[in-house]
């Protein structure tokens, strides 16, 4: 492979757009009359967690492997994420007509496992931790040929997860602030290069959680560092953001405008508000958002974006939390 280049342009995105029209969802973005009450101005629900596989990832997985040769794509792609990533490569890797193989540790629950089944990739079940399913990956890369398709750290994924920021202009060119939830960063890098290069007065503001937020710490580190993984409520934000990270870290240095950390408690009041005045279910990482202007922490001159970026949330847990359940401090809400 080649080298990568150091940043994603308007071109990439605009390029992966055209490349992925009619094979992922423009989403809806609506009103929302209770936030707009409380932020003081117009608010409005970009609702990406109606996508195929309940999250955005779908964007930059498609791109991803749209951008392969075709020899590249007969030979497969693979990763290692049993999350959205995961779900998100395991169904565009279908819909054209190329395999994914998604390696995983013993340990991942049978309900997971099932899920990516379900969605048409090859599981392989190898060791007893996230690190030695990686391990397993790299050798699938250095002896069979396969391609690894990464969930952030990636031009093409970048440019993918981009194009939602395009669509949020194209939807409401006069916004004043984007909310991103913010983890490896591939999100937030791709929304704010589309919307930076459209209006470079929109903010663009990266939202995570307290619990384990590798990018802000890196971001005050001025590198990238590894933290401590905590459990929280949203739980796909979790995860490092790789200390060789080549794009997300500059990318999210440069383009964004800040980096806000939610509590669990607001993380919930979140999903609550979501389910019980906006009629949408969210996994804690899509809430961050409307927790933000819910916990009065968004100040904004003009209408305010926010992305719902998922939906992939245990019912169990969900339920609880809508019945009142609040996460006590040191731990999540179970
Ligand atoms: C992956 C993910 C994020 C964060 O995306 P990054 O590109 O890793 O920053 C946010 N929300 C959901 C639902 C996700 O699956």
């Amino acid at each position: 492979m080649c080298a990568q280049p150091a940043s994603v342009s308007l071109d990439d995105i605009r390029a992966a757009s055209a490349r992925i029209a009619g094979r992922v969802l423009r989403t809806p973005m609506v009103q929302s009359v209770a936030l707009r009450e409380m932020a003081g101005v117009p608010a409005y629900l970009k609702l990406e967690h109606h996508q195929a596989t309940g999250s955005f990832k779908l964007r930059g997985a498609t791109n991803a492997i749209l951008t392969l040769t075709s020899a590249e794509r007969s030979r497969g792609v693979v990763a290692a994420s049993t999350g959205n990533h995961g779900r998100a490569l395991a169904h565009a890797a279908k819909a054209e007509g190329a395999v994914a193989t998604i390696c995983m540790s013993r340990l991942v629950p049978e309900n997971k496992v099932a899920e990516i089944r379900r969605l048409g990739a090859e599981v392989r079940i190898v060791g007893g931790s996230q690190d030695e399913a990686q391990e397993e990956v790299n050798r699938l890369v250095a002896e069979k040929g396969m391609v690894m398709v990464p969930p952030f750290d990636d031009a093409a994924v970048i440019a993918g997860q981009g194009t939602l920021g395009l669509e949020i202009m194209e939807q409401q060119p006069d916004t004043a602030t984007v909310l991103v939830p913010l983890s490896g960063g591939g999100l937030a890098a791709g929304v704010a290069a589309a919307v930076k290069s459209r209006n470079p007065k929109t903010r663009v503001i990266g939202l995570t959680m307290e619990r384990g937020a590798a990018m802000k710490a890196s971001l005050d580190a001025g590198h990238p560092v590894k933290v401590e993984e905590l459990p929280s409520l949203a739980d796909s934000l979790g995860g490092g953001i790789g200390l060789d990270n080549a794009l997300t870290f500059s990318m999210c240095r440069d383009l964004l405008d800040d980096v806000l950390l939610l509590s669990e408690v607001e993380i919930a009041a979140g999903i609550r508000h979501a389910y019980g005045v906006e009629r949408e279910i969210l996994e804690g990482a899509g809430a961050v958002g409307i927790a933000a202007l819910l916990a009065g922490r968004i100040r904004s001159s003009g209408p305010v974006v926010s992305i719902l970026s998922g939906r992939n949330v245990d019912m169990t847990l969900h339920r609880k939390i809508i019945n009142g359940a609040m996460p006590v401090k040191g731990e999540v809400a179970a």
